[in-house]
């Protein structure tokens, strides 16, 4: 991975913690409202701080199973409504 700044490999790499040590996650906007509330299945962030120009990058690492199903839709995802009205019928999830 390089520096999106200034394109430095320095990059070393780490966690967004908070002041309590609660770890900052990535909620997906189409989680359902149980999960969103209580925070479950966030995905994790991975911060990248670059030694060279201190710019900080973030990457969410997403699971197999998010790859799989947000990249059949090439650029702009559709919303929810339009996601589940071009799948096959199947239940979300
Ligand atoms: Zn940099």
């Amino acid at each position: 991975m390089n520096c999106a700044a200034c394109g430095s490999t320095a990059l070393v790499s780490g966690k967004l913690v908070g002041e309590d040590a609660s770890v900052i996650g990535f909620q997906l906007s189409d989680a359902p409202w149980l999960k969103r509330i209580f925070a479950v299945g966030n995905r994790g962030i991975g911060a990248y701080g670059c030694l060279h120009c201190r710019h900080l990058q973030l990457a969410v690492e997403f699971s197999e199973s998010d790859l799989e199903r947000y990249q059949q839709f090439e650029g702009e995802q559709p919303n929810v409504l339009e996601r589940i009205n071009s799948g096959s019928g199947e239940p979300m999830g």
